[in-house]
């Protein structure tokens, strides 16, 4: 999965702004490169749940099928623990098709990881974050972060299990 800085730093932002509790939204685009996120209410309100407002989720598949795009992901955030799926994650994963895109604020730098989570089974997507495309200049304000987490990204760390 492709996306773009400006869109790395809007799924931070809204996990930032959530916190203490548990962010969530939509990512969708065309093919694997995502075209844009919608932040979406977490109805539970929880530092460890999410669900999504099914108001809102329901406004953003219309938008996505009006702009003829496909969902590629749900997107969650992880205030405390690390950027992988939780037991319950895994046990409430109801979109197979989608990349569950995680972001986690534990310490230092945020951490976003990207699973499909099939039949119980976790597998890791690379998620590759780029400059704009098009043209466009990228509005992320910290290269090096974003350089910093794509090395992070390269380290198969999918034997972790201290999501809590
Ligand atoms: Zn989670």
């Amino acid at each position: 999965m492709f996306l773009t800085g400006a869109i790395y730093q809007a799924m931070v932002g809204h996990a930032r702004s959530a916190a203490p509790n548990e962010a969530c939204g939509i990512v969708a685009g065309m093919k694997e490169k995502v075209l844009k996120f919608y932040p979406a209410s977490n109805r539970e309100a929880s530092p460890t749940h999410y669900l999504l407002e099914p108001a809102e989720q329901f406004e953003i598949f219309r938008e996505v099928e009006e702009r003829g795009w496909g969902l590629l992901g749900i997107f969650h955030s992880h205030p405390e623990a690390s950027a992988f799926p939780s037991q319950q994650d895994i046990e409430m994963a109801y979109y197979p098709d989608l990349i569950h895109l995680i972001v986690s604020l534990r310490k230092g730098p945020p951490e976003l990881r990207g699973f499909w989570i099939r039949g119980g089974k976790v597998v890791e997507e690379e998620i590759q974050i780029g400059p704009e495309t098009e043209g466009e200049n990228s509005t992320c304000d910290n290269p090096k972060r974003v350089a910093d987490h794509k090395a992070l990204l390269r380290k198969d760390r999918l034997a972790m299990t201290d999501c809590n």
